[in-house]
Formats: C-alpha cells, structure tokens, sequence
C-alpha cells in the first residue's frame, strides 16, 4: 500500500474514533509541526492552551511521515502553526486530509528569507532575532483565538522576548571574540545559515537546505578538497542527521569534530536542548568551545 493510502485509511480509522470522543472542553488545543515551534507556542501559551508537537526531539521533520496520533491531534485542534518557508512538506496532506477545521498560520511570517542557490531556506529559528518575530506572530494568533487570555498571552510573550534578546547580545559578543580565522564550521546539512548572516559566521556542508539529497561522490571530493582553501577550522555532527559524512570528512581532511549541534529539533527530555532558548545556548557553546580551540593541537 502506498504511503498516501496508509496515511488515509489512518485518518480515516482516526475520525472514526473521533464520533465516539466527547467533545475537548476548554482550553484552546494548539499543532505545531515540530519541536523548535512547540516549545515556542508553550512558552507564550503559558497555562492556557493544550499544544500538541508532531515532529518531536531529534527527528526530521524535512521527511516526515504523519502518524494516526498526528491526524487526530490535527482533526481535534482549534489552531495549527507551522514553519512554512518549504520546511515541512507532509503538511499541507495532513491538514487537509485530517478534515480539521483550525486556522493554519506559518509562524515564520514576516520574517525575510535567507536564500541558498536560490532557494528559501527555512531554518529562520537558528537567529534569535527571527525567534522574537516567530513569538510575537504566535502571540498575536493566540490573543485572538483565545481574547480572554489575550493578556497573559502579551505577559508571556514580553519576558520571552525579553530572554531571546539577552541571548542574542550574548551570542553576537561571543562569536565577535572569535578570530576572523576560525569563524568557518562544516555541519552535515545547510541548517545555519540564519545563524551566518545574524553573526558574521560562515557554515558549509555536503547537503543543501532539506535532508532528501546525498551529496554525490564527486561533490563530496570537491567540498572536501576545498575546505581547508575556505578556512574551516572545525566539524559538527547533527542531531538529527547520520554523522557518517561528517566523520568522512574527518578522516580525509584531518578536522576535528567540535561537538554536536542542535539544527532542526530539540533534544529529548534530561538532553543539553530541551527548549529553542536551551538549544541556541549549546550550540552557541559548542561553536565557541570547538572555534577557541581550533588549530591549538
Ligand atoms: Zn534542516
């Protein structure tokens, strides 16, 4: 059976079992797509909404197959956020194949796209400065959704943002320290280059924006022949890719592995990335750990 037959007859096993559910009472029940954004809608939901995350820790939600739980926590919401910019292409399917009746709204609205060999990259979380417009777009839905809580939802918002902004003069002093020589880092694929444009960093890696394509065997060659000519000074593996290219790429080029970053998802509970803000401060210590003491050895 293909893909798209397993997924309907999931959903519709899954409204099946809806008619026999009393209806959700009370609080607004909210989808984000992935972890990154379900960790963002809680902190301005605060206590007054349910929110439900499709794509949890350390997993790809570049590709991404929807599960029954996924369709019936669909059908049930009142409000679904995504990514959009291309970053989640199972959820156009899902939404509509659901039946639900939310309003949809692309969390990344407003928010101008980075572009990488002419496609949007849809990684805007990893600047903290897109993090404060992901938040305010949340908490502009969620005070109309739920007008009596509009308050709170503003409170919540404010000390968030409040935090992010720290973090965001914090990350660009630190990276400013770095010498211009070892301000260059591979990572399996492009995730970062939010992160390179808001803090003066260069990223390369052997996969473009989404996950689907391997790099061929002659690219590969050609990443790596080039990248001491560009300057990297350190590796990192990915939570939610293979490190098998990456670790090819340290034994051809002798570059060390500076650690793991958190790219696309945060990690799973008593891990180092178990919030957006919590992820953006470990990677941003891995990147100055690894750079501090490149070329040291
Ligand atoms: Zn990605």
């Amino acid at each position: 059976m293909t893909y798209l037959n397993t997924l309907k007859n999931s959903i519709a096993s899954a409204a099946l079992a809806l008619v026999a559910l009393p209806a959700a009472a009370g609080d607004l029940q909210i989808v984000a797509s992935f972890s990154i954004l379900g960790d963002m809608v809680e902190q301005v939901a605060g206590d007054y909404a349910d929110v439900t995350t499709i794509v949890g820790p350390d997993a790809d939600a570049h590709v991404y197959s929807p599960s029954v739980a996924d369709a019936r926590a669909v059908a049930q919401a009142d409000v679904i956020f995504v990514n959009g910019m291309g970053f989640e292409t199972w959820s156009d399917t899902l939404i509509a194949e659901s039946g639900s009746k939310a309003s949809v709204h692309i969390a990344t609205d407003g928010i101008t796209p980075v572009l990488v060999e002419g496609e949007v990259d849809p990684h805007a979380w990893n600047s903290l400065l897109n993090g404060v417009i992901y938040v305010n777009n949340i908490a502009s839905v969620l005070s109309e959704a739920a007008p009596a809580h509009a308050d709170d939802f503003k409170a919540n918002a404010e000390a968030y943002v409040a935090e992010l902004t720290a973090l965001d003069t914090t990350t660009r002093e630190k990276l400013a320290a770095l010498p211009a020589d070892r301000r260059t880092v591979v990572t399996a694929h492009d995730a970062f280059g939010y992160l390179a444009d808001a803090y003066g960093m260069t990223f390369l890696a052997p996969v473009g924006i989404d996950t689907e394509a391997e790099p061929s065997a002659k690219e590969l060659a050609a990443l790596i022949s080039g990248l001491k000519d560009q300057g990297a000074s350190a590796l990192f593996v990915e939570n939610i890719t293979s490190p098998a290219l990456i670790e090819q790429i340290s034994e051809e080029t002798g570059l060390k592995i500076g650690g793991r970053l958190f790219s696309d998802a945060l990690s799973a509970r008593g891990g180092p990335a178990t919030s957006y803000l919590a992820m953006f401060e470990h990677n941003l210590g891995a990147l100055v750990t690894a750079l501090e003491n490149a070329g040291d050895s």
